[in-house]
């Protein structure tokens, strides 16, 4: 190795770093990248994005703000942005209070700001719960089918994982979910509800049972149960907020990605016991939720009554939907969400393609046979219709 000036400078001073070495040249290999063995060969995870009309595949909200809400948050941003010289709120207090209002009005359930927290959507919230009560030595547990980023929060967090098994209509025996709790000892059960990718909700009696079952885990366990589809959820579904005021081990996470329609802004929230939302301030960075995410945030809740009349007519085109699909003989899971899950076709790639081929975009993903559409403006849905009644021979 070729001496640095600072070595000619200073002789002796500091020995030669010789486990360092500089390629020649770019040709040459350069040193080994000490990546952790689990995470070799892994691609990162994605939907595809493609340029087509119309985009059914990652479940957004297909309208976009009105010119009253883009109005609002360009001017929050334009005030945040007079004061970024300066770090932001580290605990975002008035967003955890607007947090709060919102799901008092959604929900019915009266939760203090000391039980709200917030990141960079529901992925990081659910990565800093990860972080906070999985790790080295400790299990993640769910019931698959369900959301693929489950397995990535574990493993990015060196948490074992363990994915039990769901019934043939995708939901949930009690008995088995309840064994598998007792077998296993997780330290993180993780229900989505409604789930991802099939859209059915777990009734709350299920809930409640696994909530139960953590409860005599030895060392303890935190159910989180994920309603990132929650604003969604038929009538007569219940929400988990419903089960936080007796069950400090609960943790519900919830999104504005969704039916908020604001997937673009990175904000995802979770409601929980006071002393479950201080151990993840333990574990966040510093900061992590920008001024300017923070003020998007607030300026949207505000019309938070505007997207939720939106989310109504988003559920009655889901059940159209659903009905249509059934009326052809497809088979279709039940739906509390934005999105349907039908098949069961013998080649579903081939239909995925074919509604590719034709302009429509939506997700070849679930067990073998099915797909999910997303709901979309009634345009995009009747483009989605007639491209299936070709591809499929409804
Ligand atoms: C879309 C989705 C989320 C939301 O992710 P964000 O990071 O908030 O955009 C969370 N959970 C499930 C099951 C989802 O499908």
């Amino acid at each position: 190795m070729a001496p640095t000036d600072r070595d000619a400078a200073a002789p002796g001073a500091l020995p030669t770093l010789t486990h360092v070495t500089v390629p020649a040249s770019p040709a040459t290999a350069g040193p080994t990248l000490p990546l952790r063995p689990e995470l070799a060969g892994l691609e990162p995870y994605g939907a595809p994005q493609l340029d087509v009309p119309v985009l059914l595949n990652v479940n957004e909200n297909p309208y976009a703000p009105s010119e009253a809400v883009v109005a609002d948050v360009a001017a929050a941003v334009a005030q945040a942005t007079r004061g970024l010289n300066r770090y932001p709120d580290r605990d975002f207090e008035a967003l955890r209070a607007d947090l709060a209002a919102y799901l008092l009005a959604e929900s019915g359930v009266a939760l203090g700001v000391e039980q709200l927290w917030a990141a960079n959507g529901s992925n990081e919230v659910m990565l800093h719960l990860l972080q906070a009560f999985g790790g080295p030595g400790r299990t993640a547990l769910s019931f698959a089918p369900t959301y693929s980023m489950y397995p990535e929060y574990a493993r990015d967090t060196s948490t074992a994982w363990v994915a039990g098994r769901r019934e043939d209509d995708f939901s949930l025996d009690v008995d088995v979910a309840c064994a598998a709790i007792a077998e296993h000892r997780p330290s993180v059960v993780l229900l989505a509800s409604p789930n991802n990718p099939t859209g059915t909700a777990l009734p709350a009696a299920t809930v409640r049972a696994v909530l139960d079952a953590a409860a005599a885990v030895p060392g303890g366990c935190v159910v989180v149960v994920d309603e990132a589809y929650g604003e969604f959820r038929r009538r007569g579904t219940p929400s988990a907020l419903e089960l936080l005021a007796d069950h400090p081990h609960l943790a519900v996470s919830r999104t504005m990605s969704k039916a908020f329609g604001l997937a673009g802004a990175r904000v995802g929230y979770l409601a929980a016991s006071r002393a479950l939302v201080d151990t993840l301030r333990v574990v966040r960075l510093p900061y992590h939720l920008s001024a300017v995410t923070q003020a998007v945030a607030r300026a949207a809740l505000a019309h938070s009554a505007e997207l939720m009349a939106q989310v109504g007519s988003l559920r009655d085109e889901r059940d159209a939907l659903v009905r249509w699909l059934r009326e052809r003989g497809l088979q279709v899971a039940d739906s509390d969400a934005n999105f349907v899950l039908f098949g069961l076709f013998e080649d579903r790639h081939a239909v995925w393609q074919g509604l590719l081929d034709r302009g429509v975009l939506i997700r070849e993903v679930g067990p073998p046979g099915w797909l999910r559409v997303s709901v979309g403006t009634p345009q995009e849905t009747r483009a989605f219709q007639d491209a299936l009644v070709e591809v499929a021979g409804l």
